[in-house]
C-alpha cells in the first residue's frame, strides 16, 4: 500500500478522531474549571521551578538557541540567511527560544531579551484549550500533549505573550513553544538546555522561591541598575515561572505591560461563555464525527478483506 494512500488514511482517521474526542469527552475539565479554581492571584507551591534571566549579565551570544533546538529536536531557522546561519526574527514553528536586541536609535541605550514560553503561574493557553492538550504540571512546566490537541490555535489566541506556535507547513502540525524540557531534561534530573549552556550565567534554572531571593538581592546590591527596581513575571498576569530583571524598561523589551491578575481567572469567565455557547455545536460535531468514523472502519475493513482476496490494494 503506498505511502500516500496510508497518509490520507492517517489524516481521514485524524479528522473523524476529533469527532470521536468530542463525542467522548463532551467538554473537558479545564474547559469547564471553574473562577474558583483559578484564583485572581495564585501562589506559586514550594516545589514551583523557574528561569531567572538577567539581561544585564546577557552578551547576546546566543548559545542558548541552538542548545534550545537541539535538545527539543528542532532544526535551525535559516530562511533569512539563505540556508546559513539560524537566524529567526522572532519565536516561529522552529523556534521555542529566541534572544532580541532591543536599540535605542537615538541613543546608546541597548539591551538583550531572552523570549520563550513564560510558565505562567496560572496559564491562558491552558484555560483556552478546549481539548485539555495543554497542561500545568506539578513543577509549573506548561507542557503540551499533541494526543488531545485539534489544532483550534485557542491556545495562541489566548497567550498575552504570543508563545505557542502553529506548524503551518506540516500536514501533521503542532503546536511549537518551550516545555521547559520537561521530557528531555527535567525528568531525567538534568537542567533546561538553555540555561545549562548559557556561558555568563545570564539565565539560570531553580526554585520559583530561591530565584526570586536571589533577584532581589541583586536589586538591593545595584539598586540604580535596575530598572524600577522590580522583577518582571512576579506578579504580571498572576506571576510567571520565567523571572527577568532588566536595565531598560521591559516594555521596550517587549515584554507586555500586564496587571497582576491571572489570565487563567480571566480565561475562565471568557471559556465559561464561549463553551456554554459552543456546547450544541460541538456535541453535533462529535456524534457526526462518530457515525462518519464507524464508516470509515468498515469500509476499512471491506478494503482489506478485498486486498486479502485480489492481492492488489483499492485506489482511494
Ligand atoms: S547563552 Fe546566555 S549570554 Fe548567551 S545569549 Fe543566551 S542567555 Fe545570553
Ligand atoms: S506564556 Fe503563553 S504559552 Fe506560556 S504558559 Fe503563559 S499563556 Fe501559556
Ligand atoms: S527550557 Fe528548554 S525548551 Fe525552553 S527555552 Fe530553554 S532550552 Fe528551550
Amino acid at each position: 500500500m503506498s505511502g500516500a494512500l496510508l497518509s490520507r488514511r492517517k489524516a481521514f482517521r485524524r479528522m473523524t478522531g476529533f469527532g470521536g474526542t468530542l463525542a467522548a469527552t463532551a467538554l473537558p475539565k479545564t474547559a469547564q474549571a471553574s473562577a474558583e479554581e483559578h484564583p485572581a492571584h495564585p501562589v506559586a507551591p514550594p516545589q514551583a521551578i523557574a528561569m531567572l534571566y538577567d539581561s544585564t549579565v546577557c552578551t547576546g551570544c546566543k548559545a542558548c538557541m541552538p542548545a534550545c533546538n537541539e535538545a527539543n529536536g528542532l532544526p535551525a531557522d535559516t530562511e533569512l540567511s539563505g540556508g546559513i546561519w539560524d537566524m529567526p526574527t522572532s519565536l516561529n514553528a522552529q523556534t521555542k527560544n529566541i534572544i532580541e536586541l532591543y536599540q535605542d536609535p537615538k541613543s546608546d541605550e541597548f539591551a538583550f531579551v531572552k523570549k520563550q514560553c513564560m510558565h505562567c503561574l496560572d496559564p491562558a493557553c491552558v484555560t483556552g484549550c478546549p481539548f485539555g492538550s495543554l497542561n500545568k504540571n506539578t513543577l509549573g512546566a506548561v507542557t503540551w500533549n499533541p494526543s488531545l490537541c485539534i489544532g483550534c490555535r485557542y491556545c495562541e489566541v489566548a497567550c498575552p505573550f504570543e508563545v505557542p506556535q502553529f506548524q503551518w507547513e506540516d500536514w501533521n502540525p503542532k503546536i511549537v513553544k518551550c516545555e521547559f524540557c520537561y521530557e528531555q531534561r527535567l525528568k531525567v534530573n538534568l537542567e533546561p538546555a538553555c540555561t545549562a549552556v548559557c556561558p555568563t550565567k545570564a539565565v539560570i534554572f531553580g526554585k520559583r522561591s530561591d530565584l526570586l531571593l536571589e533577584a532581589k538581592d541583586r536589586i538591593a546590591a545595584a539598586p540604580d541598575k535596575y530598572f524600577e527596581k522590580r522583577v518582571y513575571g512576579e506578579h504580571e498576569a498572576g506571576g510567571t515561572q520565567v523571572l527577568y530583571l532588566s536595565s531598560v524598561s521591559f516594555q521596550k523589551l517587549g515584554l507586555p505591560k500586564l496587571g497582576t491578575t491571572s489570565l487563567g481567572h480571566y480565561g475562565t469567565k471568557v471559556t465559561s461563555v464561549i463553551y456554554k455557547w459552543l456546547s450544541g455545536p460541538l456535541l453535533m460535531a462529535g456524534v457526526l464525527g462518530f457515525f462518519i468514523r464507524r464508516n470509515w472502519d468498515r469500509h476499512e475493513a471491506e478494503t482489506a478483506e478485498q486486498e486479502r482476496k485480489t492481492g492488489f490494494p483499492e485506489q482511494l
